[in-house]
């Protein structure tokens, strides 16, 4: 992470959403107790999950269709709904992603990576959950919703730089390197 970019900028809110009043010192960026009326908000870290689709040394791709990091490279994937589970959040995402109603294959954990995640000018910390797959063939992209474009790559032929998100360069920066290493 860059000390130099605080992760937590304050004040989250200028304002108590509860009584409407200036939230002065209770608001620490990360969590806001409100002075006047002790409103209480805890900006807690948000779970995500994302796909590393690998078939014959390719890995599946997206294209970012919208903000954050539009138009970077990507995993599928997205944020959990409350009270979803991670594999089935990444099931929904896929379906929603890709037009994949029935998942190519078994969804296998990989790693768990914190993240930092802005979106209309709000920080969120999150802790992005990576599940893997080999699909016996390569499934048909239909690719809609968060993603513009959707293909096969081959992993050598992939720069890390090239991804958005923080966490998914990572990956692929893992998945580019030598077994062993
Ligand atoms: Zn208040």
């Amino acid at each position: 992470m860059n000390p130099a970019r605080p992760l937590y900028p304050r004040p989250l809110f200028r304002y108590c959403p509860r009584c409407a009043r200036e939230t002065g010192n209770g608001d620490d960026g990360r969590r806001l107790v409100c002075p006047h009326c002790d409103f209480r908000y805890y900006h807690n870290v948000a779970a995500a999950v994302a796909a590393v689709v690998v078939h014959d040394d390719a890995l599946l791709i997206t294209h970012r269709a919208h903000a954050p990091a539009a138009g970077t490279l990507d995993l599928p994937g997205g944020f959990l709904d409350p009270g979803e589970a991670p594999e089935h959040a990444l099931a929904r995402e896929l379906a929603e992603e890709l037009g994949w109603s029935v998942l190519p294959a078994p969804l296998v954990f990989h790693h768990a990576a914190p993240n930092d995640y802005e979106y209309a000018g709000v920080r969120y910390a999150t802790c992005d959950l990576f599940f893997r797959l080999e699909p016996a063939k390569r499934p048909p992209l239909a690719p809609a919703d968060d993603v513009a474009h959707a293909e096969w790559r081959p992993l050598a032929s992939l720069e890390p730089a090239a991804f958005g998100m923080a966490s998914v360069r990572e990956v692929v920066a893992r998945l580019r390197a030598p077994p062993g290493t």
